[in-house]
């Protein structure tokens, strides 16, 4: 499977399993909504059927006289109230004419029963086909011969000098409810692969989203083993081509053999240079590198590192400079070898990159409790759209240009990783054809709190210390 496939693969199957999970949420937010909206509707239904009931109970209440007996003054309540099956060709009154419409409405029934259960008289739309025999439950849930559903509730009704009446019995229509449910259901069934569908497309896009730095960290190793085996096998092809050329020779004269074992030696360095430098790096991102902390004079690192470089520059015909502007020594924490190695990479590109009569200045300044040292040049310039790319691994502006100074384009990718393991920074300024300004900034010794064997820096940091050795610490 190649990695393309790979990625599709895991994206997919990303893909899938937010869709999964998002459908078993919305699934189940779906249900809670539904069983919220029944509920919330069958406790109003239910409020309402109660409070009507009451009300009804109350008023019929203080009529009664004898058990059993319908009051005429109940017919005032009301109008189609049929008694004992007679006259019950109902006429309902037009809703707007009696303050009980609601009940004669269509959705409510009423019965009046005796104590032994027998039916006195009804009113209201009474439906066909309810069980008539008396239940005494408060609320009862019945079906009629339709199959429409009814929640109805029974009270006991006493007459004005307190003996058991009879039972007032009102029911509710339940189909405008079960209707209206019924929409609610169509509505989630088709919304929900509806909502699927949508969350499919989503979590295709949220999964891309979400492998993207995955894909790129990927794609970044990628280019780095391709970059790094290149860089590998140009020395290595250099060393095989002179050693077979010298195989081919009859005879080698003692110059000859000097001459190629300069060339096998001179890229044998560059590969180990090479290899140190990836293993540098390797160990400077997995903050393996052991880096030997102690107390440094940037003053004295500068004027070393100059003076260590000054031969190349005049080689280059370069003009190098240094210029402390400080008047008291500069003191950091640090590894030693590696603001060394800081310091004399930025020199020598300046070197490099600068052509003949140019001028290379290191200047050593401070500021706020930082150091600064700049590495200025009036070389050849890097154009705004590489500065953000120089510090790449591998990179260089042009590789032409470049492979004249036998660069590997690792230089200021070490450079970075060894300002960030000391808490700094570095920036570049430059413009093509004019030159180019490294500017680094370091904390100074006091940026640290140093207690016992441990060092402290200002966002809280500890090293923790081994072995210490005068002011020399190994971390
Ligand atoms: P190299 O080993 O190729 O010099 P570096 O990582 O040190 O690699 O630099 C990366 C690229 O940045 C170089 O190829 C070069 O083009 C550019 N560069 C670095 N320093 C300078 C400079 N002082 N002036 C102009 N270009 C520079």
């Amino acid at each position: 499977m190649n990695q393309n496939q790979l990625f599709n693969r895991t994206r997919a199957s990303l893909a899938c399993s937010y869709a999964v999970v998002m459908g078993l949420i919305l699934g189940l937010l779906g249900l809670g909504v539904y069983r919220a909206i029944a509920h919330a509707h069958l406790m109003a239904l239910d409020n309402e059927l109660e409070s009507l009931a009451g009300t009804l109970h109350d008023s019929i209440e203080l009529k009664l006289e004898q058990p059993g007996r319908i009051e005429p003054i109940v017919k005032d309540f009301f109008p189609n109230l049929c008694k004992n099956q007679v006259n019950c060709q109902l006429q309902l009154p037009k809703p707007q004419h009696h303050i009980l419409s609601p009940i004669t409405q269509g959705n409510y029934y009423i019965r009046f029963l005796d104590t032994s259960g027998s039916l006195l008289a009804v009113a209201g739309t009474v439906p066909e086909g309810l069980p008539q025999a008396l239940n005494k439950r408060e609320w009862q849930t019945l079906s009629d011969n339709k199959g429409i559903s009814y929640h109805q509730i029974t009270v006991l009704l006493h007459t004005q000098n307190g003996k058991d009446w009879g039972y007032f019995q009102m029911g509710r229509s339940f189909k405008e409810f079960e209707d209206y449910l019924g929409t609610v259901k169509l509505i989630l069934k088709l919304g929900l692969p509806i909502s699927l569908v949508l969350v499919g497309g989503a979590s295709w896009w949220l999964s891309g989203f979400a492998m993207q730095p995955i894909y790129k960290s990927y794609r970044q190793i990628e280019q780095f083993t391709a970059d790094a085996a290149h860089e590998l096998r140009t020395p290595l092809a250099a060393t095989q081509a002179t050693v077979e050329s010298a195989l081919l020779m009859q005879q080698l004269d003692e110059k000859e053999a000097q001459d190629i074992l300069a060339t096998v030696q001179r890229q044998t360095q560059r590969l180990t240079q090479l290899v140190a430098d990836l293993l540098l790096l390797t160990r400077m991102d997995k903050q393996t590198a052991s880096i030997h902390r102690g107390y440094l004079d940037l003053n004295d690192i500068i004027s070393d590192s100059v003076e260590e470089v000054a031969m190349l520059a005049m080689g280059a015909k370069v003009k190098l400079k240094s210029e402390i502007r400080v008047e008291q020594p500069l003191q950091i924490i640090g590894d030693e070898d590696q603001i060394y190695r800081l310091i004399s990479n930025l020199i020598i590109n300046g070197i490099q990159y600068t052509p003949d009569g140019g001028e290379v200045k290191v200047c050593l300044d401070c500021c706020d409790n930082y150091a600064i040292i700049q590495v200025q040049d009036t070389g050849i310039g890097i154009a705004p759209n590489e500065q953000k790319r120089i510090f790449d691994r591998f990179y260089r502006v042009s590789s032409d240009r470049s492979r004249s100074t036998g660069g590997s384009g690792l230089g200021l990718a070490i450079v970075q990783a060894i300002v960030s393991a000391h808490h700094g920074s570095i920036q570049v300024q430059s413009q093509l054809g004019k030159g180019s300004s490294f500017i680094v900034q370091l904390p100074l010794e006091s940026k640290y709190k140093v207690e016992g064997t441990k060092l402290y820096t200002e966002e809280n940091t500890i090293f923790p210390m081994g072995a210490s050795i005068g002011n020399l610490w190994r971390l």
